[in-house]
């Protein structure tokens, strides 16, 4: 496959015609009525981009119930009375890059690993008798610690273990993301962090994550090479939140118009402590989260909406059945974490709740708990 980074028609060239404190003064400027025809547009089943920046604003508050109600009916009739569970597996904490609020920055003195064959199956044993079949894999951006053989390796591993096998690593060109399908992967997330210039520019501020539009384009690059599954996101508490579910629903509405093989999803992932002394967090409050998962449920209705570990107990809990289909469990965020080994985790989780107790409670809201819901048929 050529290499295509310079495509035209990808979603760098969109992003480059809007601005990020325009688009927050425009979510700003949204009165309760613009937010009541958005609602009655969502009830006929006819949302436009203006409606789900209506949908956004602060004056949305005064409606949550109504649109907590809608997004309940939409998640049922799309996802039916299911929530959908994985575990990450961290590959290794090795990276190259500085962001200034992760804890695998290459500058923290941390202790670097990258997990061996070995290590990798005895994580996988744990993880798949535990009953897990959807696992996430993670690294840093170290391209010579994990190159890609590395990946398709572990990838294959997985699959012995694993049905479906996802990626969140560094960014790669169409052809690598092709030979990481070939090897059995579905799935790639890959969060943008912010959409805002100056503050990504200001935050990473070492190695490849600094450039910003090739993150950009990245999943454009997996939706050529054909992933079953992608999934976008913003690190909530980086910049404005208004600005950043702007350009998340833009690069939405362009990944699904131009991919149609792929499914596209969302997480929001909020801020959390990490190693470092990043302070700088944007308070993402509760009611204003739940506010943006709405409002991506009521216009993106056939889109999955993950939520990881990084959310409280009680928030998870509530968060069930009002637009949500996927959740982590019992999540290490750590190399070898599952076996005990000792290494610096990436960020602390909130939710550190065993898959079982996570099935327990789905089972007493009245929803199945899924723990497979995909297996690549194999043509001979
Ligand atoms: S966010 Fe990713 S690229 Fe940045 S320091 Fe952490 S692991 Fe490395």
């Amino acid at each position: 496959m050529k290499k295509i980074e310079d495509n035209p028609n990808f979603f760098l060239n969109k992003f480059n015609k809007y601005n990020f404190d325009d688009s927050v003064e425009l979510i700003l400027g949204t009165t309760k009525t613009e937010v009541e025809i958005a609602l009655h547009n969502a009830f006929l089943k006819k949302t436009e981009f203006s409606n789900y920046l209506a949908f956004l604003s602060p004056n949305a508050d005064f409606y949550l119930e109504e649109m907590a109600k809608l997004s309940k009916e939409i998640t049922l009739e799309r996802f039916g009375k299911t929530i959908q569970l994985y575990a990450p597996i961290y590959l290794s904490n090795e990276c190259r890059s500085s962001c200034l609020y992760c804890g695998f920055s290459y500058e923290n003195k941390i202790n670097r690993i990258t997990l061996n064959e070995k290590q990798l199956k005895k994580e996988s044993e744990i993880l798949a008798g535990k009953g897990f079949r959807h696992i996430l894999i993670l690294t840093g951006e170290d391209y010579s610690k994990t190159p890609l053989d590395y990946i398709c390796n572990s990838i294959t591993i997985l699959r012995e273990y694993f049905s479906s096998v996802s990626i969140e690593i560094y960014p790669m060109e169409s052809i690598d993301y092709q030979k990481i399908i070939e090897s059995g992967s579905d799935g790639l997330a890959l969060y943008q962090e912010t959409y805002n210039k100056d503050i990504y520019k200001k935050y990473h501020i070492r190695g490849v994550k600094k450039n910003m539009e090739y993150r950009l384009n990245a999943p454009d690059r997996g939706g050529i090479a054909g992933f079953r599954k992608i999934g976008i996101g913003a690190l909530l508490g980086l910049a404005n939140p208004l600005g950043e579910m702007f350009f998340l629903g833009l690069h939405a509405e362009h990944l699904i118009k131009n991919y149609w093989r792929s499914l596209i999803q969302f997480s929001l992932p909020r801020m959390r402590p990490a190693e470092g002394d990043f302070t700088e967090i944007i308070k993402v409050r509760d009611r204003e989260f739940f506010r943006y998962i709405t409002a991506l449920r009521l216009h993106f209705r056939d889109s999955g909406i993950v939520l990881s570990t990084r959310e409280s107990p009680n928030l998870r809990d509530h968060l069930i059945g009002l637009g949500i289909t996927q959740m982590s469990a019992g999540s290490k965020t750590e190399p070898g974490g599952y076996q005990g080994v000792k290494a610096l985790e990436q960020f602390q989780t909130e939710d550190k709740r065993s898959l079982e107790e996570i099935i327990n409670i789905i089972k007493l809201k009245g929803y199945d708990p899924v723990l497979k819901d995909y297996d690549r048929a194999i043509l001979k």
